[in-house]
């Protein structure tokens, strides 16, 4: 049966999910086939970008922290520009678009001009990184809180975070855009008595094939971060729970030859 939540002139923000093409939602690959024009983040990559049908038109509003090349009005004013026209819009974001992703901006520029929008979700990065790393973000009875947070700053301005909460044991913190931050995130946990013990986690391209996973304890963030480069997306996991024993293998762990 066809489905009719797509029509001319209406906007889809729809979450890519962590870089996979695996990880896309059916949903997700079915917008992208309907659309008329794809407007799409730095963020997706390749393997995403190659599911847009070649007659469909897609254009890069590409920002990544440092390197803002279009701002936050320009591309607003770009999709409900594309909508009213009378195309169907898909306005592709990595991961989930509710996190992070400058939805509420999106969608708030599309009810003022009267534009049909509605939101299809994505795998978040924080779920894609304990995925690869075989591990949970929750833990029964010792992490019971998730906490997402992104330790990115306007420039020159120090981090604003209420590190006292932060420093909840009970909680596994997720850090978004946290690599540049690491040291002043590790230096303000340790700070308001965080357990310097305390696992992380730090997973560069999660999901895609140049995919790293770093491990470590919080008082060795800021070197964790280290060898991490500037352009590749990396997230920062905070918790006991990520220091829990695999709960599932990772496959490159059942492939190192055994004595
Ligand atoms: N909406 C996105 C987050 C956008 S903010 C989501 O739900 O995942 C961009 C930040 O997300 C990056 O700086 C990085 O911290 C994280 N991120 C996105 N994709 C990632 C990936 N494949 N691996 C690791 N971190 C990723």
């Amino acid at each position: 049966m066809p489905h009719d939540d797509f029509p001319a002139g209406s906007v889809w923000l729809v979450g890519a999910g962590p870089g996979d093409p695996d990880l896309l939602t059916r949903k997700a690959l079915r917008l992208i086939g309907a659309a008329d024009i794809v407007f799409y983040d730095a963020l997706v990559g390749r393997g995403i970008l190659d599911l847009i049908p070649t007659t469909t038109e897609r254009v890069s509003v590409g920002k990544r922290s440092g390197r803002h090349s279009r701002d936050q009005a320009t591309i607003d004013a770009l999709i409900v520009a594309a909508a009213a026209t009378g195309r169907r819009v898909v306005r592709l974001k990595g991961g989930d678009p509710a996190v992070f992703g400058r939805t509420a901006e999106e969608v708030a520029a599309c009810h003022a001009t009267g534009i049909p929008v509605r939101i299809c979700p994505g795998i978040t990065a924080a779920s894609a990184a304990v995925a690869a790393a075989g591990t949970s973000l929750t833990l029964r009875g010792v992490a019971r809180r998730l906490t997402l947070v992104t330790a990115h700053a306007q420039a020159g301005a120090p981090l604003d975070l209420d590190w006292q909460a932060l420093a909840d044991p009970d909680a596994t913190l997720g850090i978004y855009m946290g690599r540049t931050a690491a040291a002043t995130v590790m230096q303000q946990l340790l700070a308001a008595g965080r357990d310097p013990d305390t696992p992380v986690l730090v997973v560069v391209n999660a999901s895609l094939p140049d995919e790293r996973i770093i491990r470590g304890r919080l008082s060795s963030l800021a070197f964790l971060v280290e060898t991490v480069g500037a352009s590749d997306p990396a997230i920062l996991i905070v918790g006991a729970a990520v220091g829990s024993a695999a709960i599932a293998t990772p496959v490159r762990l059942l492939q190192v030859a055994r004595p």
